[in-house]
């Protein structure tokens, strides 16, 4: 099938506007990752786009250079529903009773949530009497969390809608955007726009996955062209101060392969926590280029190993599924040359991925129920962020002697054996 390249370079720094970027790593021309394709999307061409992180040595910023237009990325059919996650949905349950409990929050306050994606996060608030409003540009997701009783505008969060809304007289207490700052295409007029819809003594709780845990463990499959930035906290303070906003407290996550929860408010308040992992970028060298320098050949021996290993075992006759038709699996897959003449299918609980193909490599998606129907000796992990709720559901494949196969941070096999002592997910 050919292969149609397209280009949207970045000129800029997404921050601060410098010219002059440093490559980091180059990983060659790459599907969308969520562009998960029908029976009759298989016949046409598809798309590939150029996917290189480069770092800004003035305001320390990691990003890619292409920006692909946010109406192909989050179109009306974009398959990610927050809700099939059952640790992601705990995770968000306890983030909200936090917040109720620290904030006092009750029926005279607002939470809005950018990305409020499927009401995952906002329907802890509704259920203890919260007015919330949720935003989000993706119909199909925006749609479910109506349903459940969470008021949500299907619509990307600019400047304009954020001047629309305090016209209105609809200021928030609380702004959550989990997994979303990094998506934003105009990251200034972002943060501007929360600027202006947060009430004085108002606070944003954003969630971004940390840089340092992406060079550290190599977590190079979540980066993806929806990803414009990574995030180290030496750059989100550049950018929060240029909109007069602070931020103030910072709380270390497991979620994504490590993530940080971001307290940002209007007056200057530093807690120690942010401090220190200021001085920690700092005195690790994060700030400068030389951090970066090996990642890419650490990224490249992933790769490599991996389909070493994937191939040998195909080699000598065994079967091969993959579990996780996850972003970072479409990335990994691609990366490593991991098509379908080597893997069997992915398996997804999305129903709405189940019957598609993921791009590049066409292997196609089924359900999870397949793998104790087929017992096939292997199963490469794709969405290795959820390695102990995914071994812990499929714990009747590994007793039966299947091995999961796990790539980040460097290719490992989980034997059926070590079902006792396996290793704990982060
Ligand atoms: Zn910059």
């Amino acid at each position: 099938m050919s292969e149609i390249e397209t280009r949207c370079r970045t000129a800029r720094c997404r921050i601060c506007q410098e010219q002059t970027l440093a490559p980091v790593l180059d990983l060659g021309h790459m599907p969308l990752s969520d562009g998960f394709l029908s029976e009759a999307q298989l016949a046409s061409p598809e798309k590939r786009y150029p996917l290189e992180v480069a770092f800004c040595r003035t305001c320390s910023l990691v990003q890619i250079l292409e920006t692909v237009p946010p109406e192909e990325l989050f179109c009306d059919d974009y398959p990610y529903y927050a809700s099939f996650s059952t640790s992601w949905l705990a995770h968000a349950r306890q983030s909200a009773l936090d917040l109720i409990a620290e904030r006092k929050l009750g029926a005279d306050s607002l939470v809005v949530e950018l990305a409020s994606n499927d009401g995952y996060l906002l329907k802890n608030f509704v259920e203890h009497g919260i007015p919330v409003l949720g935003i989000d540009p993706a119909e199909g997701p925006a749609e479910a969390a109506r349903r459940i009783g969470v008021e949500t505008l299907c619509d990307f969060f600019t400047t304009d809608l954020a001047a629309r809304l305090v016209a209105e007289g609809r200021q928030a207490d609380v702004v959550c955007g989990n997994n979303v700052l990094a998506h934003v295409a105009d990251t200034n007029g972002f943060v501007a726009g929360i600027a202006a819809i947060l009430k004085d003594d108002g606070v944003a709780v954003i969630e971004v996955p940390y840089l340092r845990d992406l060079i550290e463990h190599c977590e190079f499959d979540t980066i993806y062209h929806e990803h414009l930035c990574y995030f180290s906290v030496t750059a989100l303070d550049h950018l929060f101060r240029r909109h007069g906003l602070y931020l103030n407290r910072v709380k270390r996550l497991a979620s994504h392969g490590g993530s940080l929860r971001l307290f940002i408010e209007k007056h200057e308040n530093r807690d120690p926590s942010f401090s220190d992992l200021l001085a920690a970028e700092r005195a690790d060298g994060m700030t400068a280029l030389p951090f970066y320098e090996d990642f890419s050949h650490r990224v490249e021996a992933i790769g490599r190993d991996l389909h070493t290993l994937v191939s040998g075992l195909k080699a000598a006759g065994n079967r091969i599924v993959a579990y996780g038709a996850a972003a970072k699996g479409t990335i990994m897959l691609n990366f490593a040359g991991i098509d379908h003449t080597l893997v069997d299918y992915v398996m997804d609980m999305n129903v709405h991925k189940q019957g598609k193909t993921v791009p590049g490599v066409r292997i196609p998606i089924v359900a999870p129920d397949q793998l104790l129907a087929d017992q096939p000796p292997y199963c490469l992990l794709l969405v290795w962020n959820l390695k102990k709720e995914i071994l812990r559901a499929q714990d009747e494949y590994r007793r039966r002697g299947g091995r999961f196969i796990v790539p980040i941070p460097r290719p490992e096999i989980i034997e059926p054996a070590d079902l006792s002592n396996a290793p704990s997910a982060r």
